[in-house]
């Protein structure tokens, strides 16, 4: 790397590295409605993911709404974490109309869009959700296809503008994004992406892989890299379908786990998860569990936004930081 990019990286990422600190509450919230997947991303940690698939009761999302719209309802609420949510539509639904009902602010689905269709357009955009970001990782039907193993690049697309057209027509408040994770064998398609979604009134969101801590080589040469505090150990918590909380969205098996929301409350679990965010806001990096020192994920809390040159729905997010992961 040249020392002006150095210089820029390094820029970047303490700017972002500013807007972390002691948060009393999490920020963000991943809500892992089932566990299964319709996919096998090339880039995604799942096709390998061992533990045991299930759909999260509605009564665990009810009692997480519950809490979190009492203490923190700018929360924001994530619709996945591991699995597509697609999968499970009625309680998709279910759950956001709850958390619309009990004040939540901040409801947000990220999904491949493979399975959405007309009527699953109409109860989202009837649900109350804010946001709806689709993991879109190439133009081509080539080299979409090649890295999201198991969609079909037509039917996405059609998916996408229809539901664009259809937030556009009936003047709905859903924030539409669709996000491109960089790679060797798309990058090139990134400008032409861009101004086909644009041209849709899609806010386009461009960012770099993830490793999944450290589960994927995602290509990063750390050593010349001033390391930050990872923004998502700082900002966010993730809770598995039947309760547990890993200690990070790296830690997709739970081996680090740090209890279950049926038997404590989220601000205990936070609390739990204290320790760690301590040893990052405090630098002392090499004292983070073996996880930390191979992951990469610390790099890539920060995307790239570009919006269409018409006003869109904007979506309501904690300091503009981009952390979807899929
Ligand atoms: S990135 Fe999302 S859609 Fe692709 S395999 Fe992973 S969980 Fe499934
Ligand atoms: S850097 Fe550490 S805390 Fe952050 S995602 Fe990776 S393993 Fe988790």
């Amino acid at each position: 790397m040249s020392d002006l990019a150095q210089t820029h990286q390094d820029h970047g990422l303490e700017a972002l590295a500013s807007t972390l600190d002691r948060f009393a509450f999490p920020k963000k919230f991943a809500v892992e409605l089932c566990a299964d997947c319709n996919l096998a991303c090339s880039m995604c940690h799942h096709p390998d993911m061992k533990r045991p698939k299930g759909v999260m009761p509605f009564p665990l999302w009810q009692k997480c709404a519950d809490e979190i719209a009492a203490v923190a309802p700018h929360t924001e609420c994530w619709f996945s974490f591991c699995g597509e949510p697609l999968l499970e539509p009625e309680l998709l639904v279910q759950c956001l109309q709850y958390g619309r009902s009990v004040g939540l602010q901040s409801l947000n689905i990220n999904t491949n869009g493979m399975l959405l269709t007309p009527e699953l357009d109409q109860a989202i955009l009837d649900s109350g959700a804010h946001l709806i970001v689709f993991g879109i990782d190439g133009f081509s039907k080539e080299s979409f296809e090649a890295n999201r193993v198991g969609a079909d690049r037509d039917v996405v697309y059609g998916n996408v503008e229809r539901l664009l057209a259809t937030r556009d027509r009936q003047r709905s408040d859903l924030a539409i994004q669709v996000q491109f994770i960089v790679m060797d064998d798309n990058a090139h398609e990134v400008d032409e992406y861009t101004a086909f979604w644009l041209a849709r009134n899609a806010v386009v969101k461009v960012r770099r892989q993830l490793s999944w801590g450290g589960q994927r080589d995602a290509g990063y040469d750390t050593t010349d890299v001033n390391r930050i505090p990872c923004p998502w150990a700082i900002t966010m918590m993730h809770v598995f379908w039947d309760g547990r909380v890993p200690r990070c969205p790296g830690d997709t098996e739970g081996d680090e786990g740090v209890g279950n929301v049926w038997q404590h409350s989220v601000a205990e679990l936070w609390g739990r998860l204290g320790a760690y965010r301590d040893l990052h806001l405090e630098r002392r990096f090499d004292e983070l569990p073996e996880r930390c020192h191979t992951c990469t994920d610390w790099m890539t809390g920060a995307a790239e936004r570009l919006r269409p040159a018409r006003e869109v729905p904007v979506e309501p997010t904690f300091q503009r930081l981009e952390l979807t992961r899929k």
